[in-house]
């Protein structure tokens, strides 16, 4: 993909702060952290999103998150992470590992006020989709 800023990452086209590299993935320092030790792992080809992304590379991603995320969160003393894919800005596709701290002040997500009548009507709707 020309215009793909994390191919141009994979390329070396783009300069990025590496923590990890193979034949096929590739991790690096988010550019704009939401904490400290912010990593993001892509695969080193394009896909524009985990739909799109062979499963055995969906795997690799996540897999590798698995095995760098203790040790991201020893380095930057963090107590735990969130290990997520958003999506919501770079259209290849991407895990990332969030480090968290205790007391570092993000709020959890949003919630919504519901009930069971409404949990059980989303379920046989999600379930119509599935079945
Ligand atoms: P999202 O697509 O919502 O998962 O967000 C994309 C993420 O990529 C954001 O957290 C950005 O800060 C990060 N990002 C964008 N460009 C770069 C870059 N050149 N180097 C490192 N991280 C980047
Ligand atoms: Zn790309």
């Amino acid at each position: 993909m020309n215009n793909c800023i994390f191919c141009k990452i994979a390329a070396k086209e783009v300069p990025c702060h590496m923590i990890y590299e193979d034949e096929e993935v590739i991790a690096f320092l988010d550019i704009n952290p939401v904490n400290f030790g912010h990593t993001l792992i892509i695969p080193k080809k394009h896909f524009a999103n985990i739909f799109e992304t062979p499963d055995d590379l969906v795997c690799k991603c996540f897999l590798k998150a698995k095995e760098l995320a203790p040790k991201i969160i020893k380095a930057v003393r963090a107590d735990y992470c969130h290990i997520n894919v958003a999506g919501q800005d770079v259209a290849h596709f991407h895990v990332h590992i969030i480090p968290r701290h205790n007391n570092d002040g993000l709020s959890n997500w949003p919630t919504k006020k519901t009930n069971n009548k409404e949990l059980n009507k989303i379920k046989e709707d999600i379930l119509k989709e599935i079945n």
